[in-house]
């Protein structure tokens, strides 16, 4: 089910021109396999593992030569539809058009969302640790473009599939900054993530509509890379947070607002006497018309947290050139400096769209930014305008039931708001504590919690 194409889309931008509805979010849950579809791939996981018992075999024999780097650990051919030299599942989210050869896969991109996954485990945690210690590198074959987004993805501390988030976040390095001949060589240590549980290697974030053809996926020694290959430094891209670190807290990340609705959402929040996050768009921010510069100094002398969401909603990781990604981070920075006196370094991307090159470029600008999604969809942008309104609760409890406990909505229908204090008090009644998203990511910056004594 991918999240993108839905009219409901076009519905919503009537409410306002200069805000559109968050949220074509990749689903990873649904389309990876769920365990049970994994089963077979699971024992074929057993099999490669006894066929190669030893990964790093030492050579006793030839003391005279320097040891042979170990074989490569190869994760990907493309020779088989559906699954990947491991056994395990590769294939397109979001629609990405493919094209099988016999041993290629030729990626035909139209969005920056769409992603092709090959996986490391079944759907569990693969730990890369032995590789990475040994200073290991991911070695890419491929031709055509290499104007996209190479993530190395994370599952969540349960390791589990069917729980939110899943995966929990990835790294997401610039396939053009290593790319050279046709060849892509990564150290793996370029990829900050928590190595002991990833999931899958994926290949998105296209900016361009040139296809690429990827032919070999693997990892390989340092020794095996040819000399003088040009293996950049790594560029610093911030942090991507799909769930609230803190044992026992639930954030509300709160897009995109129609100002005729805020008062009625300050109240809401009054009264159940908890603390939010608001991503505010800089054009909004500017337009008189609106009222939202008052709305949102308002927010923050009540305690919320107030953080970046671009300057003009576009999908910054599509957008054609970095001068462009620049533009909207710069402004939205301006304008919140300029009209609310503020800095942070917490932002969320428009659609929930993310790449290399919108991390690289956020973390030219800011500090070590916090780049936040979700784990917990109301599906506003779905069900807002419908006839079955009441499926943005179900989505919300649905979400919340799964693990999630960061979630994404908007103030921009009333059918929205109506829920709002029903979905609040349900998040209370699961003894999750409510509180912005600094406080539930554990920053040492964020205003310290108001712990409130019945
Ligand atoms: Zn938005």
């Amino acid at each position: 089910m991918g999240h993108e194409g839905h009219d409901d889309d076009d519905a919503y931008k009537h409410h306002s021109t200069y805000k559109l509805p968050s949220n074509t979010f990749f689903c990873f849950h649904s389309l990876f396999p769920t365990p049970a579809a994994t089963q077979h791939h699971e024992l074929a996981y057993d099999l490669h593992h006894r066929a190669h018992p030893d990964p790093h075999p030492q050579s006793h024999h030839h003391h005279h030569r320097p040891p042979r780097p170990p074989p490569p650990f190869l994760i990907d051919t493309f020779t088989h539809k559906t699954h990947n030299a491991l056994g395990f599942w590769h294939g397109a989210l979001e629609g990405l058009p493919l094209t099988h050869g016999p041993n290629s896969i030729r990626l035909s991109p139209t969005d920056p969302d769409q992603y092709y996954h090959t996986q490391l485990s079944a759907a569990t945690c693969f730990n890369l640790n032995p590789h990475i210690h040994t200073n290991q590198h991911l070695h890419i074959h491929l031709s055509g473009s290499p104007h996209f987004t190479i993530s190395l993805t994370q599952n969540n501390p349960s390791c589990n599939a069917s729980l939110h988030p899943f995966p929990e976040t990835w790294d997401s390095l610039d396939a053009s900054r290593y790319a050279h001949n046709n060849h892509i060589y990564i150290p793996l240590s370029h990829f900050h993530i928590n190595s002991s549980r990833t999931l899958s290697i994926a290949f998105g974030g296209f900016y361009t509509p040139e296809s690429v053809t990827l032919f070999r996926v693997e990892i390989v020694d340092a020794a095996a890379v040819p000399k003088a290959f040009p293996v950049p430094p790594r560029l610093d891209n911030g942090n991507v947070a799909l769930r609230c670190s803190r044992p026992g807290a639930f954030a509300f990340g709160i897009d995109d607002g129609q100002p005729g609705l805020a008062q009625e959402v300050m109240r809401i929040l009054e009264e159940e006497g908890i603390m939010v996050t608001f991503f505010v768009v800089g054009m909004g921010l500017r337009d008189a018309e609106t009222n939202f510069s008052a709305v949102y100094r308002e927010m923050l002398r009540r305690g919320h947290q107030v953080a970046l969401h671009s300057d003009t909603h576009r999908k910054l990781e599509g957008l054609g050139s970095t001068a462009e990604i620049d533009r909207e981070i710069v402004e939205n920075i301006k304008s919140f400096q300029q009209i609310l006196g503020i800095e942070t370094r917490y932002f969320r991307p428009p659609y929930g769209t993310i790449g290399a090159r919108t991390r690289q470029r956020l973390a030219y600008y800011i500090k070590d930014p916090q780049i936040i999604n979700w784990s917990v969809d109301i599906e506003d942008w779905l069900w807002a305008g419908t006839k079955t309104p009441e499926k943005q609760r179900e989505a919300f409890i649905r979400d919340v039931k799964l693990g999630g406990n960061l979630a994404v909505m908007h103030f921009l229908s009333p059918t929205t708001v109506s829920y709002f204090r029903e979905i609040i008090q349900f998040v209370k009644s699961m003894n999750a504590t409510i509180m912005r998203i600094d406080q539930c990511l554990e920053d040492p910056n964020s205003p310290p919690l108001k712990i409130s004594v019945p």
